[in-house]
């Protein structure tokens, strides 16, 4: 049967290709057999997850941070326990071999064998513990998803597949890249959480927000993906299929002729040089940078280098990250930003249970409770400034305290750099994230004690409007053009200009189309953006003359009325 749901478009792009299901949340993963040839590898593969899962505690136990509660203890070792359970731990091995079946289907099979087994506990407590069960099958459900076996779809390159999932963090995004699906789509999330960003970044077509596309969808029905409209047809007739890969070809067409501007400069009609960069993830990242012909990166979320493994990152590895891409980007500016982890990010060891994620310990905050992760960061950051153009970039900068001690860690580093004699930029540069209203607002304060300013939108919006970023159910209050933002971006980025410090936007607005001209407008000239956008940017700017746009501008920035703003936007980007 042919139906189609309606979602939130997050990454453009039209993707056909056949449903894979997964879900970390209710353990309910797919089921194929496989042949004969296949089960000792895929024994392999299960026995490789409960080595990584097993690991992982160790791990956890080893780096537990000193200030954990005794119970933090006690819990993991609660969780070993359970995996060693012969249920989990040998129980699937026999299944596999028996049944013929997937690693993650036996893994399934027999938690819910020992989940039940639980449940006949009297003792309330004990029956509680059916939850622990089920996260541990959860990790170890991750370490398989991480490296799939022999899906009888994944086997055959001419089909496409698209993955299908209740819910996605942004860490198990980034581990399905080498995986090459071609489409993401979700019941849950909102249009800047993270797992969107790097969805993009991925250059994969993304649509969240679904709400029951997990249980309506069946294992390999056939999808079509449109990720500019937000909507996914499901076991489309052949007409309506036959019509998407026309309006597919289109879409690869445009974008291969606008990557024609690649090498062209982003000059606006009136001879103004606007700066495109890029925002990155990972080292990789910077081969479609290049590809894309962005001059710089604005935006490189360090964080990344935290997500999916079983240890910190320690400084030598940090500083190869780093200096990897200063030298990649050969003197072209590559802005670094100190880990940003705590809310929809955590990472192993310096977890965080908070009621309100994104109100707590996040970014900087965490940076300066956990001083020794901190300095680490900025040791390899400091060498990293000696191969290439390394600027500096905190986020979540709320309070001139925050920036004050910031800057004397800073110097500490650099103080102990040269009593070593490790030599790094002396000049470099340190800029804040104004991303929280307080620090828009006191504007004046931030920029007279740092070098250069970027505005996150994404976290400016959403703490403008009380809205969490990662929650459909307010996604739909989630707007850029409310006059309380625009008022705060035009103050910011006026305020900046006039102070001469730099100023740029690398959250999510910078590369959405309909609002460069407003930011143009605002006074805004450096734009950072996932890396496969910069070239519909600079075809908008090269069509944009500035002296022409200011008038409308200001009407908009005066403007209180929503469909009024609405309505000279569209005129400002005819
Ligand atoms: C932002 O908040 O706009 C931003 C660029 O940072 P992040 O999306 O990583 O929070
Ligand atoms: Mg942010």
């Amino acid at each position: 049967m042919s139906f189609t749901l309606h979602g939130i478009s997050v990454s453009s792009g039209i993707a056909i290709g056949h449903a894979h299901l997964i879900s970390h949340t209710s353990l309910e993963v797919a089921h194929y057999m496989l042949p004969k040839q296949f089960i000792a590898e895929e024994i392999a593969r299960f026995e490789a997850a409960l080595l990584a899962t097993r690991d992982e505690f160790t791990s956890l136990r080893s780096n537990r941070p000193t200030h954990a509660a005794a119970e933090f203890d006690a819990f993991l070792e609660l969780h070993q326990m359970i995996l060693d359970d012969p249920l989990l731990s040998v129980a699937p091995r026999e299944m596999i071999a028996n049944e013929q079946c997937n690693a993650e289907w036996a893994l399934k099979t027999q938690t819910e064998t020992l989940v039940a087994q639980f449940d006949e506990f009297e003792d309330a407590y004990l029956r509680e513990r059916k939850t622990d069960v089920t996260q541990v099958a959860e990790r170890l459900l991750k370490k398989l998803l991480g490296q799939p076996g022999h899906h009888p779809l994944s086997a055959r390159h001419d089909v496409e597949m698209i993955l299908v999932a209740h819910d996605l963090s942004p860490a198990d995004l980034i581990q399905f890249k080498p995986h090459q699906y071609a489409a993401f789509i979700t019941d849950v999330g909102g249009a800047t959480s993270h797992t969107a960003i790097v969805a993009r970044s991925l250059n994969t077509p993304c649509v969240v927000g679904l709400h029951h596309a997990r249980e309506l969808i069946r294992e390999d029905d056939v999808l079509i993906l449109d990720g500019d409209q937000g909507v996914l047809i499901v076991n489309p007739d052949k007409p309506i299929l036959a019509e998407y890969k026309l309006r597919q070809s289109a879409w690869e067409l445009e974008r291969k002729k606008l990557k024609r501007l690649r090498t062209a400069r982003a000059n606006t009609l009136d001879g103004a040089l606007i700066e495109l960069h890029a925002n990155i993830e990972k080292p990789e990242d910077i081969a479609e940078v290049k590809e894309n012909g962005a001059t710089g990166i604005g935006l490189f979320r360090s964080e990344f280098l935290f997500l999916n493994r079983d240890s910190l990152p320690n400084e030598e590895e940090q500083f190869e990250a780093y200096r990897t891409v200063a030298v990649g980007m050969e003197g072209q500016p590559v802005t670094i930003r100190t880990f940003d982890l705590g809310a929809d990010k955590q990472i192993k060891g310096v977890e965080r249970v908070a009621n309100n994620p994104a109100l707590g310990l996040r970014a900087i905050r965490l940076c300066l409770a956990e001083p020794q992760l901190f300095r680490t960061q900025l040791r390899a950051l400091l060498r990293a400034t000696h191969y290439g153009n390394v600027k500096i970039l905190i986020p979540m900068l709320s309070s001139v305290s925050e920036l004050n001690q910031t800057l004397q860690f800073i110097a500490a580093t650099k103080q102990n750099l040269d009593e070593e004699g490790i030599p790094y930029d002396r000049e470099v540069k340190i800029g804040g994230m104004i991303e929280i209203p307080a620090a828009a607002l006191a504007l004046k304060v931030f920029a007279k004690k740092l070098d250069f300013l970027s505005i996150g939108t994404n976290d400016l919006i959403q703490y403008t409007l009380a809205i969490d970023r990662t929650d459909e159910e307010v996604a739909h209050l989630y707007d850029p053009l409310h006059p309380a933002v625009l008022h705060l971006l035009s103050h910011i980025i006026g305020t900046a200009n006039k102070l001469g410090v730099p100023i740029s936007v690398c959250g999510e607005m910078a590369g959405e189309l309909a609002y460069t001209r407003l930011l143009l407008g605002f006074g805004l000239r450096e734009f950072s953006m996932f890396s496969a956008q910069v070239p519909n940017i600079k075809q908008r700017v090269l069509t944009t003359n500035l002296p022409k746009i200011v008038l409308l501008t200001q009407r908009i920035r005066r403007a209180d009325d929503p469909m009024k703003i609405r309505e000279l936007l569209e005129r400002l980007n005819a």
